[in-house]
């Protein structure tokens, strides 16, 4: 008897350590984070090609407003990174610093300040598995330290 109260102890003890490490180690959930000097924690994302819905979660590490140093999280193929880039620089905070309706934008999040975060849903479809894809915050003259690359496995 003593015995069997052991193994359910030591059951609900895996249990218990189990459920949180689960919920973190959704491979269609990602985190990155953006600090004060103008820096993603992360220069490369993937996801599984499993993944029907892919979340993107950005947090700002840092203290600084968002008019000052603000970050989003923007998807799109790697060719387009550049112009995307070039595009959003005039459109203001308002628009999250992105052309209005660039179709060459295939997710992101609003630009979020110190302290914020901000998610995006997005679905694996716009994706093409092994194909060249790349982020970035399109913070005026953010880019050019603000990317990484992005792949669905
Ligand atoms: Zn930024």
């Amino acid at each position: 008897m003593s015995r069997l109260r052991y193994h359910l102890a030591a059951a609900v003890m895996l249990a218990a350590f189990a459920l949180p490490l689960s919920a973190h180690a959704d491979p269609c959930k990602l985190d990155i984070s953006g600090n004060d000097q103008m820096q993603y924690d992360k220069q490369a994302l993937a996801a599984p090609a499993s993944c029907t819905q892919i979340t993107v979660t950005l947090h700002h590490s840092g203290k600084l407003p968002r008019e000052a140093m603000g970050h989003d999280w923007v998807l799109v193929r790697a060719a387009d990174l550049a112009a995307v880039a070039q595009a959003g620089m005039g459109a203001g905070l308002a628009n999250d610093y992105l052309a209005p309706g660039d179709k060459r934008v295939l997710a992101h999040t609003k630009i979020v300040g110190g302290g914020e975060s901000a998610s995006v849903t997005f679905s694996s479809a716009l994706l093409t598995k092994g194909g060249s894809y790349a982020y970035l915050c399109t913070f005026p003259g953010h880019n050019a330290l603000m990317h990484g690359t992005f792949k669905l496995d």
